[in-house]
């Protein structure tokens, strides 16, 4: 029996958040719903990652892979600048 547990595909399957920043209408569901995770950035008024500093996102773009999603999946974002995939 082979017992070797092929980790590549435990991360292929983690669901993500991608954050696209450009997308925020700042309408505040993200961080009233799931403030554990959202916030509002005090320069442009958008949404972003609480635990990930603005210098982190690539083009105004962030992709965080997570064991769970959490509250992420008690909203929908309206414009998609948060988008979630399981
Ligand atoms: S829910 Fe979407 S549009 Fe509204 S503040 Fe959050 S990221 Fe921006």
């Amino acid at each position: 029996m082979n017992t070797n547990i092929n980790y590549n595909l435990f991360y292929i399957f983690m669901p993500k958040i991608i954050n696209n920043r450009e997308e925020c209408i700042e309408c505040g569901l993200c961080w009233t719903t799931c403030p554990s995770y959202w916030e509002r950035d005090g320069e442009d008024g958008r949404a972003k990652l609480r635990s990930v500093s603005l210098d982190k996102y690539e083009d105004g773009v962030y992709v965080l892979e997570l064991s769970e999603l959490g509250c992420n999946k008690d909203f929908q974002c309206p414009t998609n600048a948060i988008k979630v995939e399981e």
